[in-house]
């Protein structure tokens, strides 16, 4: 490359000396026009004398010299204009991005303070109302529901902004377990058909391999993940006709791939996604409808996160939409098959079925360690009906201390978060002189690796909050109802 710029150049030095002392000669003849014209005309005169010719050749030098400078200036100047030309389209193109990116930024900005203040209003208003004492059973009830759907909505966001941001810092990280696809698919089928029919649209799976070949070794969390959020954008985004759901096994995968693929798809018969924003909307906080005359639900984190996971797993996602029919999100990734000879660390990680039955155990005396208040109130109602005795702690030191003094504890709910001493620590502690006390870790904390953790501290259980009451049920029948 330097070497034929180099070459190049020495050219243009070569072509450019040629045009120069083409030139002098002209303006040498050019000075002695009158000098050569009278020789013509008078050819007796003997013109070519010397003095003729250094006035002719001195003038002729002058004016090639004002008439290379005229020129230097004028091709400076188109240079300079040229310049400036692309300067200005530059300037005019990032005008324009400016602008574009001005535009997401308060669409985004809107959109957030919109997502928050909408449930935040949703539980303040309805827990105001639900002071007044004139209120019936059915009023409270909705009112409650409202209260339950904000919270969960702003617990949506939070878990989406920690999730991008733990992407993007690159603390993500794959775990692999069994994941029983046909049943998994079938679980997200009955966990969303109720929303689907409730806007009147049909809800179907269509798989592709038997049960017994449709177990992948994969991360089903994070394919839970990438799931759950296409199908519900797929509701989201839909208001008559049907979402259709599932896999296909991907019969051209490339020569070079080590794999078979899966490729997973979303259809739905929905608002669609103009062809110029198909490829944006894979990007964090970034929406197809920038001016929000739709005004849904959501800052545009969904496919960011699920693209990464994707990408994550080894495979990749992208859209075929037309507006105002419908779109098919697709995902690829690959067909690695579960073997029941691999050790599998983490069992299976969408929610189970809630519990039926309640434990029978009534007489536990229980320590609910949490500096929150409210969680502490909270953790006590639920606990009302198994609990014979609560104590109460709201630093780790606290309840190393409670526990020490009553060996007969048989319960303990850990926050891990905690001022003094954390929930690690002092379960670290407990263990030194009580082996038998079953604890529970709850926590804010929703990483994988702070479950681990809170196991190796010597927690028995982990919990992340808010704490479902079936989920510490259901631990405390296993443990206690024998
Ligand atoms: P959110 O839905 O929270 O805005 P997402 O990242 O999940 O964020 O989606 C980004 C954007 O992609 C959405 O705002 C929407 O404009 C568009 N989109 C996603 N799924 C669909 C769909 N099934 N139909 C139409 N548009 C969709």
């Amino acid at each position: 490359m330097f070497k034929r710029d180099s070459h190049n150049s020495s050219l243009v030095n070569g072509v450019n000396a040629l045009k120069i002392s083409f030139y002098v000669l002209i303006v040498i003849l050019l000075g002695n026009t009158n000098a050569i014209v009278d020789a013509f005309i008078h050819p007796e005169i003997p013109y070519f004398d010397h003095e003729h010719i250094i006035v002719g050749s001195t003038i002729g030098i002058f004016s090639m010299i004002i008439g290379l400078i005229i020129l230097y200036y004028i091709s400076r100047l188109q240079k300079t204009n040229k310049e400036k030309e692309s300067l200005i389209e530059n300037l005019y193109k990032a005008k324009l991005k400016a602008e574009e990116s001005d535009r997401l930024k308060s669409a985004f900005l809107a959109n957030m303070s919109h997502e928050i203040r909408t449930p935040m209003s949703g539980i303040i208003s309805f827990s105001n109302l639900l002071k007044e004492a004139n209120l019936n059973q059915e009023q409270q009830k909705v009112s409650l529901d409202m209260i339950q759907t904000s919270g969960e909505r702003m617990l949506n966001l939070i878990n989406d902004i920690l999730d991008i941001s733990r992407i993007e810092s690159g603390m993500e990280e794959i775990h692999r377990s069994k994941l029983d696809l046909n049943n998994q698919l079938n679980y997200i089928l009955n966990l969303y058909l109720k929303e689907a029919q409730k806007k009147g649209i049909a809800l179907e799976v269509r798989t592709s391999l038997p049960d017994e070949e449709s177990v992948l070794n994969t991360d089903s969390a994070k394919f839970f993940s990438i799931m759950t959020n296409l199908v519900k954008n797929a509701i989201k985004y839909t208001e008559e006709g049907k979402i259709v759901f599932g896999y296909e096994i991907n019969r051209t995968t490339e020569v070079d791939s080590p794999h078979l693929m899966l490729n997973f798809f979303v259809k739905d018969t929905g608002i669609g996604i103009p062809e110029e924003r198909q490829h944006a909307i894979f990007d964090r906080f970034i929406q197809a409808d920038i001016k929000d005359e739709q005004a849904r639900q959501g800052v545009g984190l969904g496919l960011a996160i699920s693209k990464a996971y994707v990408e994550m797993l080894g495979g990749k996602i992208w859209v075929t939409s037309n507006k105002d029919i419908g779109s098919t999100f697709w995902f690829q990734i690959p067909y690695v098959r579960y073997y029941p000879t691999e050790v599998s660390k983490n069992g299976s990680s969408w929610k189970k079925e809630s519990l039926s039955e309640e434990p029978s155990v009534s007489d536990l005396h229980v320590m609910i360690v949490d500096d929150d208040e409210t969680a502490e109130k909270y953790l006590s109602t639920v606990m009302a009906d198994v609990a014979k005795k609560f104590y109460f702690a709201n630093t780790g030191e606290k309840a190393v201390d409670i526990c020490r003094k009553n060996s007969h504890m048989d319960l303990i709910l850990m926050d891990i978060k905690m001022p003094v001493m954390n929930g690690y620590e002092a379960t670290r502690l407990i263990r030194t002189f009580n082996k038998d006390v079953v604890i529970v870790a709850q926590t804010a904390y929703a990483f994988s690796e702070d479950k681990s953790k809170a196991l190796a501290a010597g927690c028995n259980y982990y919990l992340t909050k808010p704490v479902a009451k079936s989920d510490l049920l259901k631990i405390i029948k296993e443990v206690f109802d024998n």
